[in-house]
């Protein structure tokens, strides 16, 4: 899951990013309203963190343009204030929903959770495939009823291919999600993390669940 914060203020940017990493989450920062556009027309992400006061384009500008260009992804908007007058038009452009500074990180969290759920169509916190389980909320996985511990980008890396069961998933599209915009891709990185998910989910098991398709990619499927 890749998240774009679009957020001038150093502090907060900051304290956003490192909470989401350790949640597993993918993070790229923009510090005003036109890098933030740019960079959610160019890269696919789960959710944007959108702040409403920004130097040259402001949040409701940048809401209003991504909701032009049909970029659908989750907006989560942050006010300073509490007014309510910018919530309601947000909320009447596009956003889906708003969180006033200063907020418990706790609390962004929750709400990022549940629109990245619903930006999935999926309402559950648990994943399942076979007798493979990841629980969305606790980061908790178990197959065949035995916890597997996996590293952070371990863990962020079989969410994305809960998420897409059955669908090839290409190393574009698996760096698109799992990585943020500092990762390089002509690396062999995400190879090297599938290998290590593959033994922790697989190895033991004689039903393999994590496939590779030579030269396209990767599928998860029974
Ligand atoms: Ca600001």
């Amino acid at each position: 899951m890749r998240i774009l914060v679009i957020e001038d203020e150093k502090k907060v940017a900051g304290f956003i990013k490192k909470g989401m990493e350790e949640e597993t989450y993918a993070v790229d920062v923009a510090v005003d309203g036109e890098e933030g556009l740019a960079m959610a027309e160019v890269n696919q992400y789960d959710l944007i963190i959108l702040d409403l006061m920004l130097p040259k384009i402001d949040g409701l500008e940048v809401l209003t343009r991504c909701r032009e260009k049909k970029i659908n992804t989750p907006i989560l908007l942050l006010t300073a204030k509490d007014s309510v007058e910018d919530k309601v038009t947000g909320l009447n452009k596009g956003a889906d929903d708003y969180l006033t500074k200063p907020f418990a990180f706790s609390e962004l969290l929750a709400r990022s959770r549940s629109l990245l759920r619903r930006g999935q169509g999926e309402a559950k916190t648990v994943l399942k495939l076979a007798d493979l389980s990841l629980d969305m909320v606790s980061h908790k996985v178990n197959r065949n009823g035995e916890e597997v511990e996996l590293t952070g980008k371990e863990y962020s890396l079989l969410e994305y291919f809960m998420r897409n069961q059955s669908k090839v998933l290409t190393r574009t599209m698996i760096a698109e999600h799992v990585w943020d915009y500092n990762f390089d891709t002509f690396t062999n990185v995400i190879d090297v993390y599938i290998n290590h998910l593959r033994k922790k989910i697989d190895k033991d098991h004689p039903k393999k669940l994590l496939h590779t398709l030579r030269g396209v990619g990767y599928v998860l499927k029974e």
